[in-house]
């Protein structure tokens, strides 16, 4: 990144891999930056931890690098001789239609040789470049309504549906497609059709024309001590005196006549601090907007922010001795078809997916519960989980027994749901952001979820603020 010639203050709110992603870049590109972060670790949701020899992380498994700012990003870290690909078993996905587990195809000849769509599921596939674009809309359209359009009902049910429960753990009648899904939204509106895009999108990759931050190569990845070595390896090259940890923020005021902010806090061991910033990034989950103390006429103009819906999601892990799985669990993982009845969301096979996450006679299965069509599966007692998560288990991979090995980690408020009506919560920061110089919203909550979207969140503050 060029070094910037007016050198900006800048107040990050949050210690996630958006407020480090944005302290590092804004580093770099010269402006001075300080991060306050009321926990006593940075990452946010990015934790992983170990027991008994077993490797598991309470939020994300991994990231898919398909960006080179995300690549770079991990280059400058020192990570790379830490990084693990994920096996090349995760291409395959398993999908649970009709309580068995199917192979999702993962090539047109395999989609058309596979027992999982019907004959008039695959007919209805290849109408797709035919069929016309719909206009944008200022509503937009669910991403049930766009899949079942373009693709048809079938992919919704058996493809799309588990995707979106992969993803955002969400509910496809619900989610935009303009916002939620802004790639596969722009192909439709750009060239008619997300076959024609994607072809012409990947022809434009390998001939280095388009977006020239796409790579080619699309990698999942994670590293030898789990994802939170990314954050911390991000941590480590900020400038000394840059994170300001187990911090309470006092006040955030602003100063209309000098465009500044204000901000005051107590840190750890009751210090007490105050300064002035030219630019304030808010990187906390959207619901926890309501307890920053923002003045009043803040919190006003973002009203509608903090009730952007958030369900609830748990991620059990569960070990066991290799010999008590039937399975070769050869694969990403597991995930419900749209209409099936079941008590999980899915389940990752983490041990296939990256060596050392479990001892070597042993394998690992990530379960997730909850998310926004079954919030009350997120919230049961762990007994309850644990006993339908084994009956799935038993059914679907032939175990036997009890797990020697299980952990549970409860997200009250997991994921925001970017779902029909957010452009008007968008259209609220984007006012907000207007009236009061200096102020920007992020988080997985704009720009995208994934840890790669965050990563890119925080490049793009730093490209606007240095503008
Ligand atoms: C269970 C789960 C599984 C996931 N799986 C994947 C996956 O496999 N791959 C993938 O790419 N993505 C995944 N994601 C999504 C991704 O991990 C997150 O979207 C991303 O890490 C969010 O980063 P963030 O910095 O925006 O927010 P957060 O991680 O929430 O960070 C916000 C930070 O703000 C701090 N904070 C809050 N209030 C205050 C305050 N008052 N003062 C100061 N600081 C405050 C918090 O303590 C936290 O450190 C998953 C998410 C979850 C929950």
């Amino acid at each position: 990144m060029e070094q910037n010639t007016e050198r900006k203050h800048v107040a990050i709110i949050g210690a996630g891999i958006t407020g480090l992603s944005a302290a590092y870049h804004l580093q770099q590109a010269g402006h001075s930056v300080v991060v306050f972060e009321n926990s006593s670790r940075i990452g946010g949701v990015i934790q992983s931890s170990t027991k008994d020899g077993f490797l598991y992380e309470h939020g994300p498994n991994s990231l898919m690098v398909n960006d080179r700012r995300v690549e770079n990003l991990i280059q400058k870290t020192n990570l790379s001789s830490e990084v693990l690909v994920a096996n090349k078993a995760a291409n395959k996905r398993f999908v649970i239609h009709q309580g068995k587990l199917n192979t999702l195809p993962s090539s047109p000849a395999s989609f058309l040789t596979c027992s999982l769509f019907s004959f008039k599921a695959k007919l209805r596939l290849a109408k797709e470049p035919f069929i016309a674009k719909r206009p944008a809309e200022a509503g937009g359209e669910s991403f049930a309504d766009f899949v079942r359009r373009r693709l048809g009902p079938e992919m919704l049910e058996k493809a799309a549906g588990p995707f979106v429960n992969g993803i955002y753990a969400g509910d496809p009648n619900r989610l935009s497609t303009n916002y939620a899904f802004p790639r596969l939204f722009a192909l439709e509106q750009e060239h008619g059709s997300l076959f024609k895009g994607m072809l012409k999108t990947a022809r434009e990759i390998k001939t280095g024309k388009g977006d020239t931050n796409r790579l080619a190569k699309r990698e999942i990845i994670s590293f030898k001590n789990g994802m939170e070595s990314l954050p911390k390896g991000i941590a480590a090259l900020l400038e000394e005196g840059t994170l300001f940890l187990d911090t309470k923020l006092g006040g955030i005021s602003y100063n209309k006549k000098t465009k500044r902010w204000h901000i005051d806090w107590k840190g750890k061991n009751g210090t007490i601090g105050q300064g002035s910033f030219s630019d304030v990034i808010i990187t906390v989950p959207a619901h926890k907007l309501e307890e920053l103390p923002l003045e009043e006429k803040v919190l006003d103009a973002i009203s509608r922010v903090p009730h952007l819906d958030y369900p609830p999601v748990a991620s059990m892990m569960l070990g066991f001795k290799r010999s008590q799985v039937k399975h070769p669990l050869d694969g990403f993982g597991m995930l419900n078809a749209l209409n099936e009845k079941s008590k999980i969301l899915g389940a990752l096979f983490t041990s296939t997916l990256f060596p050392g996450r479990a001892p070597d006679d042993c394998v690992t299965i990530n379960i997730m519960l909850g998310g926004s069509r079954t919030p009350e599966h997120g919230k049961m007692s762990e007994s309850a989980m644990k006993a339908s998560a084994m009956d799935e288990l038993r059914r679907l991979l032939g175990i036997q027994g009890s797990p020697v090995f299980s952990s549970l980690v409860r997200w009250e408020k997991a994921i925001p749901q970017i779902n029909i009506g957010y452009s008007s919560i968008l259209e609220q920061l984007k006012q907000c952001e207007r009236k009061f110089s200096g102020i920007h919203f992020s988080g997985n909550y704009r720009g995208g979820i994934s840890v790669g979207d965050c990563i890119i969140s925080g490049i793009k503050l730093t490209e606007k603020i240095s503008s």
